[in-house]
């Protein structure tokens, strides 16, 4: 019979001939999961044996991989901010590059223990205001979005992190029906311009809910209708902070500017791309 170790071996090697460049750290997250095991089991019982169970739903993670799904998608779950969230086929894989809007939002943010109100549109698995109200112990959040299974993904992820008590979601296609009074807006809305969106990458473009990536003709639709709705309900003095395309700083402080809001930082993503715009 197999052992864990073997497994994991035997995974790496598939996914490394098949040409995934993670393919090691591909392997262990499948392994981990297949087996419902934490990396110290792993490491403290290598030669266990694979149960027949565990053998076949292993391989079922296998063929999905080398079909090209996302590792997040199949294991159901991505950390983000440190923390766990779940997936829904109607929520994007939160990525590393948007712990830049929490850490920005984070740092222009004058005092952490406020009872600061925050709204997310565009919540979707409710990673950003999750990762925000576990960092400002005293704010409260509203998700919105327009999809009924975000919200539910969202409500979960927000409860099983500890913040379900000070959050609440609505569904709504943007501000349309929210009302009220916000000191911290946050983002991350489609971007992508509709006629790009045949050539992202696979994994993306066939695993990501296209009501989360495509931004319109030009990739600005949603924050322009955000901006629109922002004076109505921004305090005085309130920040903004959206999650933008590589491409597309410039665009959005002339639209800011438009609407006589203050650009306060663009900051880059990992790989050094203008990732997020504060307002
Ligand atoms: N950054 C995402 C991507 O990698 C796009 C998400 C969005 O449109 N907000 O495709």
């Amino acid at each position: 019979m197999k052992t864990r170790s073997d497994a994991l071996k035997n995974l790496r090697q598939a996914l490394t001939e098949a040409g995934f460049e993670t393919a090691a750290l591909d392997a262990r997250l499948l392994l981990l999961s297949a087996l419902g095991i934490s990396a110290t089991e792993l490491i403290t019982r290598p030669d266990s044996p694979l149960s027949a169970a565990e053998a076949e739903t292993l391989a079922g993670f296998t063929r999905r991989r080398l079909a090209h799904e996302p590792v997040a998608r199949i294991v159901g779950t991505r950390e983000f901010w440190g923390l766990p969230f779940r997936l829904s086929p109607e929520t994007l894989v939160p990525r590393p590059d948007t712990e830049t809007v929490v850490e920005t939002a984070l740092d222009l943010i004058p005092d952490r223990q406020a009872p600061l109100r925050i709204v997310d549109f565009g919540t979707g698995s409710g990673c950003i205001l999750v990762a925000l109200l576990h960092e400002l112990p005293n704010a409260t959040g509203l998700g919105v979005d327009l999809s009924l299974g975000a919200l539910r993904t969202a409500r979960i992820n927000a409860t099983d992190n500890g913040v379900g008590s000070r959050s609440r979601f609505a569904l709504s296609r943007w501000a349309d029906g929210v009302s009220g009074s916000f000191d911290l807006i946050v983002s991350n809305p489609p971007y992508i311009a509709s006629g790009v969106i045949p050539s992202l990458d696979e994994e993306v473009r066939e695993h990501d809910p296209r009501l989360a990536l495509d931004g319109g003709p030009d990739g600005l639709e949603p924050y322009r209708v955000l901006l629109l709705e922002a004076g109505r309900l921004l305090v005085p003095g309130g920040l903004i902070v959206f999650e933008i395309g590589y491409d597309q700083a410039e665009d959005l402080t002339a639209l800011a500017e438009a609407r006589g809001l203050e650009i306060l930082r663009i900051a880059p993503d990992l790989s050094g791309n203008p990732r997020c715009i504060a307002m």
